[in-house]
């Protein structure tokens, strides 16, 4: 049996750009605490008769702290989230006012009328477009350091592949998987620099990595985050 007397309360927060719902519970105790509950709501913990200014002033003074706890709170989630990542920051989708579909730094714009399967072939084909731009920019930035490996730079193609990030054929061509374009842009450097590599080293044997090393000092640790990343990708 409790001897604390708790009385409940709940409140809609705004914070940054979303609602926090904040549950307020006052009790027998000298000062405020704060903490996020496993659903990502605010657990407010205030002493009885505590004035709702206060409250307010408290909660304001600790908004930084909670918008990290919140960030966090969605990264944990994201595997649950329907939003889509686009060059490693997920996204959600959002109905377009203008009727339009739009990709901007915040959202993924989709006109009203639109189903799911639509939605994902114009992001497909938004993807494909803005990838083939990307990684013909990545191959141009890296070629200087492999142009001495072979006479012609590889052709660009952007592929959907189900086992693989990239690879490099006989006849001259580099393929590169459509997914890098959700990865963070150093997830595909990495990618692109392990394919080049290949011009040099056809096995993945010491000179392999001698030459990786040269080019990525860290290209073992971005090989651990394209393995992480790519557990958060749907598609
Ligand atoms: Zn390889």
């Amino acid at each position: 049996m409790t001897t604390r007397a708790s009385r409940k309360q709940e409140f809609i927060l705004p914070l940054g750009n979303e609602e926090i719902r904040v549950c307020v519970s006052a009790m027998r105790r000298k000062s405020m605490r704060l903490a996020l509950t496993r659903e990502g709501d605010v657990d407010l913990r205030i002493p009885l008769g505590c004035p709702k200014h206060e409250v307010l002033t408290f909660v304001r003074k600790h908004e930084a702290w909670l918008l990290e706890q919140r960030r966090e709170f969605r990264q944990q989630n994201s595997q649950k989230q329907t939003g889509v990542f686009i060059r490693g920051r997920e996204l959600p989708w959002e109905i377009s006012a203008l009727d339009e579909f739009l990709v901007t730094d915040q959202a993924v714009w989709v006109p009203p009328a639109w189903s799911q399967s639509e939605r994902e072939n114009a992001l497909d084909a938004w993807l494909r477009a803005a990838a083939k731009t990307e990684y013909q920019r990545m191959i141009e930035r890296w070629w200087p350091a492999f142009a001495g490996f072979s006479a012609q730079r590889p052709t660009l193609r952007v592929k959907k592949m189900r086992s693989r990030w990239g690879s490099l054929s006989q006849k001259g061509y580099i393929n590169l998987n459509l997914a890098l374009m959700q990865m963070p842009e150093h997830l595909l450097e990495l990618v692109v620099v392990h394919e080049l590599c290949h011009l040099k080293h056809f096995d993945h044997g010491p000179g392999f990595k001698q030459l990786m090393s040269t080019c990525l000092p860290d290209w073992r640790q971005r090989e651990k985050e394209l393995k992480d990343f790519s557990r958060l990708l749907r598609y």
